[in-house]
């Protein structure tokens, strides 16, 4: 310390000034003080490093004086001057934390050693404070001083009844750059962040890091809460100017949440907390922006925790349990395997899908146990059926991200095969499209260590994560499995079911099974059988069932009923499509001699079943109808079964219709109600001329 200030406190005025002066001379600053109470005075308005107490004082006896320094100043050395007398108390002082004391007379060298070991002493600890208050890194206040900090704040903003804004700010992707660049060079990019931050607000606010990528703003005396959200968007700006380490031109965001004082909290650690749920939020929406705290987030981040608190015993206490939904074969129409999908009963929180819980247990690692129980119930499971004597089925297990990056994946599925003693061909494993695609290399490694078990696997929810062809050749899967996000609006979502259809012809290319999942209707079944697709697995079938539903099933050989491919001569089918059945049933009466297979739906909704379950030749729709109209209708009809001839029968001369429907080609005819029979009769006939000679041609 350059200019530490030492105070003498001694009733002899030639020795006091004597002191100062040499004290003086040597570099110090000094005060002198006749008696205590002189002594305290100017203790209250000067820090000063180091006292000289003399012990003999008129007014306060001088340990006195020293235990009120030690107890209100402690930072405060002090050294005791003493006359031969009074040894005994000089002593005394030493333990009651006097730095050491000093016996009259003294030569001035012994004086200046002491001296100096004392404020050396105090230097030290000064360091060790600095030390446990700061952020070795960033020189940023740390943890502790932060708390101090938000308590001052708290204090001023309560007497002058102000605010106080809490921002927490992490880096997005930090750990990506820390992770390929290297730790110094990310030591080196936190440092910039700090000095930018810093630079972002005033100097009687407060930048702390709270460790890792996370730093904490504390803006005292705030007028408005909004004021924190430009501050925000200023630490947004800053953080985001493009940088350079070395030669790596980076740039990074940042996500940030607040809290503010006394809205969202009246004490630092529930502020801290709140602006920390804010800024998961933050990152929740997609990263780099900003979230103020609410209630409702509150009461979502509390859940949470509570879910959280349960979930840590839920597999010890016994409360999954698996159900297990049959696979079947669209050629045969037999179950050829199930998946198996985890239900977590809690006694305290009821049932809980898994969309519910996997999340949380992914986050927190719970997965990781979890999973390796699901793994081996489900294998074990599946052998006692193969001993029971049913025919052997594959079982599929779902593997979370988590588990499939977990070290020693492999070994632990072999262990669990070995110790169930299921042959590995009997399991397969499904894996979610995006988890492979994020780290192509490191799942490829994976998967193929996965595959030399002998296991099978499957692509899950694909068409949901972006694969590119090139790297699906890369990967050793055995089958794809159709999002069921495809599946829900096949018949009826021309680009639902363009993908469907390209996720077909591709995994065939490559030989590999195509399975859909999420099947729950008739027409559904019917577009993906009609298109090649494998295996089906949904609520049309069954849904997933408990072990001794399942083993029912298989005693009672349950098939999926498949309709017959109809030999002979293709009947010529028309599909009539009105919301009024006045008009269906006198259509149906005009055509009854005409010999055709009519099939008749009084929503688009109904017509796309239709045409998933039956070859349809030419539809014949209404116009106006509630839903989706018969326009709309007829051109998604165009993309999904373009062969089929469309005519559009309208009560209104719709102008505007008209030109919709010819301008996207998807009328053959557009008839006016009311209809003139034989005119009608003789348009639907042609169409299906004009049907059947598309087909020879
Ligand atoms: P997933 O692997 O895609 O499983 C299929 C989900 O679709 C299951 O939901 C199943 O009940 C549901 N489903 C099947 N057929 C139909 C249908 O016709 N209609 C509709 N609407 N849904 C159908 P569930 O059981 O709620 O599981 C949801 C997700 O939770 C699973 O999606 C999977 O990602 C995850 N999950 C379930 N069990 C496990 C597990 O043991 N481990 C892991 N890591 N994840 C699991
Ligand atoms: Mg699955
Ligand atoms: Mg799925």
């Amino acid at each position: 310390m350059d200019n530490a200030r030492i105070l003498i406190i001694d009733d002899d005025p030639n020795l006091r000034k004597t002191l100062a002066d040499i004290l003086r001379v040597k570099g110090y600053e000094t005060l002198a003080a006749g008696d205590g109470g002189e002594g305290f005075a100017l203790l209250r308005q000067h820090a000063v490093s180091l006292v000289l107490i003399d012990l003999g004082l008129p007014d306060i006896p001088g340990l006195d004086v020293l235990d009120r320094v030690k107890a209100d100043y402690p930072a405060t050395e002090a050294i005791i001057l003493t006359g031969n007398a009074t040894l005994d108390s000089a002593i005394e002082a030493t333990n009651r934390g006097a730095f050491s004391y000093l016996v009259k007379p003294y030569a001035i060298e012994q004086l200046m050693l002491h001296i100096r070991r004392a404020i050396e002493k105090q230097q030290a600890q000064e360091q060790l404070e600095y030390q446990a208050n700061h952020d070795g890194l960033t020189g940023l206040p740390n943890r502790n001083l932060l708390a101090d900090r938000v308590r001052q704040a708290l204090l001023y903003a309560r007497r002058n009844q102000r605010q106080v804004a809490v921002l927490f700010v992490d880096l997005d992707h930090f750990k990506f750059i820390n992770d390929t660049l290297g730790h110094d060079k990310g030591d080196r990019l936190l440092k910039i962040v700090a000095a930018r931050l810093t630079d972002c607000v005033r100097s009687d606010d407060t930048v702390a890091r709270q460790g890792g990528d996370d730093f904490v703003i504390v803006i005292a005396d705030l007028a408005a809460a909004e004021d924190a959200g430009q501050v925000a968007r200023k630490i947004q700006d800053a953080v985001s100017r493009p940088l350079t380490i070395d030669e790596h031109e980076l740039e990074i965001s940042c996500s940030v949440g607040i809290s503010i004082y006394p809205k969202d909290g009246e004490d630092a650690q529930s502020l801290l907390k709140n602006a920390d749920v804010a800024m998961y939020r933050a990152k929740d929406q997609g990263r780099n922006n900003f979230q103020f705290f609410t209630n409702e987030l509150n009461d979502r981040a509390v859940a949470r925790m509570t879910m959280e608190k349960h979930l840590r015993r839920a597999l010890e206490r016994g409360e999954f349990l698996l159900h297990y939904q049959p696979q079947v074969d669209l050629n045969s129409g037999r179950i050829s395997g199930m998946e198996s999908l985890i239900r977590w009963q809690s006694p305290e929180l009821g049932f809980i899908p898994p969309a519910s819980f996997i999340p949380l247990a992914e986050e927190t690692g719970l997965i990781v146990p979890i999973g390796e129980w699901v793994l081996r119930a489900s294998c074990a499971q599946n052998r006692k059926w193969q001993d029971a004597g049913f025919p052997p089925l594959v079982m599929a297990v779902n593997l979370s991200p988590r588990q499939f990056r977990q070290e020693g994946l492999a070994g632990t599925v072999a262990r669990i095969l070995e110790e169930t003693g299921l042959a590995a061909h009997y399991l397969e494993l499904e894996i979610i499209e995006s988890l492979v695609m994020h780290d192509v290399e490191c799942a490829t490694v994976i998967l193929k260590k996965l595959k030399e078990l002998g296991v099978q696997l499957t692509m899950d929810d694909f068409g949901t994560g972006y694969s590119s062809l090139s790297y699906l050749k890369r990967f050793p899967f055995d089958k794809m499995k159709i999002d069921q996000s495809f599946v829900r609006d096949i018949t009826s979502d021309p680009g639902s079911a363009a993908i469907s259809r390209a996720i077909i012809a591709m995994a065939h290319s490559m030989n590999l099974r195509v399975i859909a999942e999420g099947i729950e209707t008739k027409g559904q079944l019917g577009y993906l059988r009609s298109h090649g697709c494998d295996d089906m697995q949904g609520y049309y079938f069954s849904r997933p069932v408990p072990p001794p539903e399942f083993e029912q099933m298989l005693r009672d050989r349950r098939r999926l009923e498949l309709p017959e491919e109809s030999g002979g001569l293709p009947e010529r089918t028309l599909l009539l499509l009105d919301d009024e059945a006045g008009v269906i049933a006198a259509l149906q009466r005009m055509l009854e001699n005409e010999d055709y297979h009519i099939l008749a739906a009084g929503s688009a909704a109904e017509g796309f079943e239709l045409l998933a379950t039956s070859r349809v030749g030419v539809i014949v729709a209404d116009h106006r109808m509630p839903g989706m109209c018969g326009t709309e209708f007829l051109c998604r009809v165009k993309e999904l079964y373009p062969d089929i001839v469309r005519m559009l029968l309208s009560g209104h001369a719709d102008m505007n219709c008209l030109t919709d429907a010819i301008n996207c080609g998807a009328i053959f005819k557009f008839l006016i109600k009311p209809w003139n029979d034989d005119l009608l009769r003789e348009n639907v006939r042609d169409a299906f001329r004009f049907y059947e000679r598309q087909g020879e041609g």
